[in-house]
């Protein structure tokens, strides 16, 4: 028989596997907070649970992180591990410290299928779905061998990003007990503002997280027009920006922020001219006219959605984050110039947009997302599909 992980279940999913070994429910509640708040892997550790619980587990049962195949440690503190998920696959997971923060980007899949033309993730292909014992480990490493690291018992991790590798929300029913395991006070109790889950826009997941585990959202979006993005981010065919859009608007209505975060990665004579910025306004604020047969944002966003000051009412309230690109030689692309960066973002805070430029972190340690796709088996030899041709701004 195999052995259950442990760490694979949210509290519910736990109690119900309880009840089945014939205990009651509260034990399940004693078990995840030894797991998750105290780090334990034996259950002989776990001296309020009764002997015959602890007997009954061990002959079924099992808590097991994933095997780490590096640890890089950069100047600035950003902590970097690559993890082994069997079968010639890893994944990263990223630690940044900040002031007030502690934040730690986690990775979803092995790989990825959207295949964005700037992510070296996207170029690897895709392997599998990360279960979710396998997403739920990267915290829980994480956060314990940091306390040990410091010698303190108090969290270290205060953020939890979904921006590692994959796509989380193609991976959605592994994903969501690992968010609600990470959002529980008996786990590891973070807000429900302090965790994000970030997707190139797969809509009808969009409004299942809504219903399901609203946590902060970020969209990647990169492209003010269907034309660009359908070549930055292949997805966009499926679910073009308009829907995208309204599949915002309406998760606004549940969010645990009062916006949403838009990824955009600046890329070199690409989508980085100020009328590209000028474009992107028009967008975010619903100035523009909308795609040829498609409703107009506004009219598709069920009432409630929160709008951003100044917008008119037919807006959606956002941040924009402006990401350097990190280049990597099969892309075809380069990073936009630090001037051009600039005046993109004076375009959007010129026109009342909150806009930030992302810092990098971690350089030394190639800690951006999907960089260590050299060390990660190619499955699918998706890098020889994927054209290299120049994109097309207009
Ligand atoms: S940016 Fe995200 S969704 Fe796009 S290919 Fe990379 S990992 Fe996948």
């Amino acid at each position: 028989m195999n052995a259950v992980n442990l760490l694979g279940f949210d509290l519910q999913g736990l109690a119900a596997y309880c009840e089945q070994l014939g205990e009651k429910k509260f034990r399940a509640t004693q078990l995840f907070r030894w797991i998750h708040q105290k780090g334990a892997s034996d259950f002989a550790e776990m001296s309020d649970l009764a002997k015959s619980l602890r007997d009954k587990l061990a002959g079924r049962a099992v808590i097991h992180g994933l095997p780490v195949i590096s640890e890089h440690v950069s100047a600035d503190g950003t902590i970097k591990w690559l993890f082994d998920v069997g079968g010639g696959n890893a994944v990263e997971s990223v630690f940044i410290p900040e002031d007030d923060r502690g934040t730690l980007c986690v990775s979803s899949q092995a790989g990825c299928a959207v295949g964005c033309r700037f992510c070296s993730t996207g170029h690897q292909g895709f392997s599998r779905n990360l279960e979710t014992w396998e997403i739920t480990a990267q915290l829980w490493f994480a956060e314990h061998a940091l306390r040990k690291r410091l010698n303190i018992s108090e969290r270290v991790i205060s953020n939890v990003v979904m921006m590692g590798m994959g796509e989380p929300l193609q991976n959605y029913d592994n994903l969501v007990p690992s968010l609600k395991t990470m959002l529980d006070d008996h786990g590891y109790g973070l807000s429900r503002r302090r965790v994000t889950v970030s997707t190139s826009g797969v809509v009808p997941m969009i409004d299942r997280l809504r219903e399901d585990c609203p946590v902060a959202l970020a969209v990647s979006l990169h492209a003010p027009t269907d034309a660009l993005r359908d070549q930055l981010v292949p997805l966009n065919k499926k679910y073009p920006i308009d829907e995208l859009l309204a599949a915002c608007q309406r998760y606004l209505a549940a969010a645990p922020r009062d916006f949403i975060t838009f990824e955009y990665c600046m890329l070199d004579g690409a989508n980085d001219s100020p009328e590209q910025a000028a474009e992107l306004v028009r967008l975010v604020k619903g100035a523009r006219p909308p795609a040829p047969g498609r409703p107009k944002q506004a009219d598709a966003a069920p009432s409630g959605g929160k709008v951003p000051a100044g917008a008119g009412g037919a807006g959606i309230a956002c941040k924009l984050n402006l990401i350097p690109f990190n280049p990597f030689p099969a892309s075809g692309l380069t990073r936009s110039p630090k001037a051009r960066v600039q005046a993109f973002a004076e375009v959007l805070l010129e026109a009342g947009i909150v806009t930030t430029v992302r810092k990098t972190r971690g350089d030394d340690i190639d800690a951006a997302c999907g960089q260590l796709a050299g060390e990660v088996q190619d499955r699918t030899r998706v890098h020889v599909r994927m054209v290299r041709a120049p994109v097309n701004p207009s």
